[in-house]
């Protein structure tokens, strides 16, 4: 008798934003002459940099030739690639990242899930509350947790990240293995400093704890002392790995394009507590069960890493910048207290109402979709998520419509 994954059984039904689609498609069918303006999930709405297009052309005439076609590629990625990043995202940032250390594959949601099968079953996990939700999920479906009471899997250790902390949680209060963290944060927008940082390496360190660190948002970060990767804090390459994500550096989400990195100094531990180096193990994952991204996505994605690509992708996270700050000052203007929206592309917003209620008056008065915060953990309960992601004009009318229906 072929058996399922019981652990699928504690998940919730349905993916967060499958939910919102659902209640936004109902909302559609009932009001089919509404307008309605998503300010909800993070997905970017600009094209592609032209640099990217360019090289994207290039890369397909290449297929279209036997003496420039490619089959498979390194599971890993190109070395042109993985050149570039190492050094445009980590060595002229004075971080020592080498390119065999970058792992290319086709999205951070991935890499964040599939990592999980490189560790023993029987760690303690700590996540942060309110999170990304797919670091939850996927150690729900390994089967890493208990069940879910009242929002809150039995054996995790939640991170909680409230006002009082400025968002950003406190080490936890009894030893982890497993460590996951977010910054620019999804779905606060909150950034970590350099101290904070240092005192979750020196946590990992005392614990012989991993941190996972995901920096999928780096690209907003504007003000000059936050770290853009964990591997600007010292020693971070012996307890960390980052994933990144050129989805919203340069508007690859459909595209996909992400990357991992493992630097080869970095541990686990076997059941005799010796040092175990991760690289090796991350690598025979991949050579196993992938088989790169393709090559016309990372011609395309290398393009994101030349002088005038640096330029055309800092125009578009300038610009979802842009809605964030109109965004901060209306709802601000609004009496809400909101945060994130600086180094970030979402706006945590504070209400007074339940993070649905809310989400339903703003679809229903005003056509416009958000995200409701306690999708996002039970420290979310009473916030909403607004994005960028829209645009400008869009950001205007949704802003207006949002005026007139509470006021
Ligand atoms: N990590 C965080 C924190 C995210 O918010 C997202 C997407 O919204 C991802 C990773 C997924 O990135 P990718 O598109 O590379 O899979």
């Amino acid at each position: 008798m072929i058996r399922a994954n019981e652990h699928y059984k504690k998940l919730k039904a349905s993916y967060l934003f499958s939910d919102i689609a659902k209640r936004v498609s109902a909302f559609s069918k009932q009001n089919p002459h509404r307008e309605i303006i998503r300010l909800g999930i993070g997905d970017v709405t600009k094209a592609l940099p032209s640099v990217c297009i360019d090289a994207f052309h290039r890369a397909v005439d290449e297929m279209a030739e036997d003496a420039t076609f490619r089959g498979y590629g390194p599971e890993q990625g190109y070395d042109f690639l993985r050149q570039k990043i190492a050094l445009v995202d980590f060595q002229a940032r004075g971080v020592q990242i080498e390119a065999d250390e970058i792992f290319i594959s086709d999205g951070a949601k991935c890499d964040t899930g599939n990592i999980q099968e490189l560790f023993a079953h029987d760690i303690t996990i700590a996540i942060p509350d309110p999170v990304y939700p797919v670091y939850v999920d996927t150690n729900v479906m390994a089967g890493r947790t208990g069940e879910n009471i009242d929002g809150r899997y039995g054996g995790l250790v939640y991170l909680e990240s409230t006002e009082a902390n400025g968002f950003v949680p406190a080490l936890p209060d009894k030893p982890v293995d497993l460590i996951y963290l977010c910054f620019p944060n999804n779905p606060t927008g909150a950034t970590a400093s350099r101290e904070q940082l240092k005192q979750w390496v020196d946590y990992a360190f005392k614990h012989k704890a991993l941190i996972l660190f995901d920096a999928a948002y780096e690209c907003f970060i504007r003000e000059a002392d936050i770290p853009h990767s964990i591997f600007e804090i010292d020693g971070a390459d012996e307890v960390a790995i980052e994933f990144r994500s050129l989805s919203k550096s340069a508007g690859f989400t459909g595209t996909r394009c992400a990357f991992t990195v493992i630097p080869k100094k970095c541990r686990v531990f076997d059941s005799q507590a010796m040092p175990v180096s991760l690289h090796p193990l991350w690598l025979r994952r991949q050579t196993t069960k992938f088989n790169g991204v393709s090559y016309p996505v990372q011609r395309a994605a290398e393009a994101v890493y030349s002088p005038e690509g640096q330029r055309q992708s800092r125009e578009l996270t300038d610009y979802y910048l842009r809605n964030a700050g109109l965004i901060i000052d209306k709802m601000t203007a609004l009496g809400f207290s909101c945060t994130g929206g600086v180094n970030a592309p979402y706006i945590w917003i504070k209400s007074t109402m339940d993070s649905w209620k809310i989400f339903d008056l703003l679809l229903e008065k005003a056509g416009v979709v958000c995200t409701p915060g306690s999708g996002f953990g039970t420290c979310g309960e009473s916030y909403i998520r607004i994005s960028a992601f829209n645009s400008y004009e869009n950001v205007v009318k949704a802003m207006e419509r949002i005026g007139m229906a509470l006021s």
